[in-house]
């Protein structure tokens, strides 16, 4: 049996997303963000079988949007996809959709050689409460 190890930068993260303002306090208009993944490893391939995750965030929601690397061996990678997701939010747009890779490393052996480039592909729909 193998688990993801327990590294302080994993609880840094969880910190981070924990201590984030919520949603309701950054961006009041927003009532939900429905976000779809598709994780996948180097290679396209890989996405005929890639691993699905769905995530709902509503107003009491962190406001860093924050997953995990598929790769349970990754070193110092993971996906923030804020950024994207900011960008459609202050448009006030429909959604955020695209790729990330995983700049992390492959596994602890070959940090510094190879990078993980694991990838996830994202689609978040942004719902917003009608202005009054
Ligand atoms: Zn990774």
């Amino acid at each position: 049996m193998r688990k993801r190890r327990k590294t302080t930068e994993d609880q840094l993260i969880r910190e981070r997303i924990h201590l984030s303002a919520r949603l309701s306090e950054v961006a009041p208009q927003v009532k939900r963000i429905e976000i779809n993944l598709q994780f996948a490893d180097d290679g396209d391939i890989a996405f005929q079988r890639p691993r699905l995750d769905a995530q709902i965030c509503g107003p009491q929601s962190a406001s860093v949007f924050y997953f995990k690397c598929d790769n349970r061996e990754c070193v110092h990678g993971g996906h923030d996809i804020s950024a994207a997701i900011w960008n459609a939010i202050n448009e006030r747009g429909p959604d955020a959709r695209g790729e990330h890779v995983c700049d992390g490393w492959q596994d602890r052996e070959r940090v510094g050689q190879y990078r993980c480039l694991c990838r996830l592909r994202y689609v978040a729909d942004v719902t917003y409460f009608d202005p009054t």
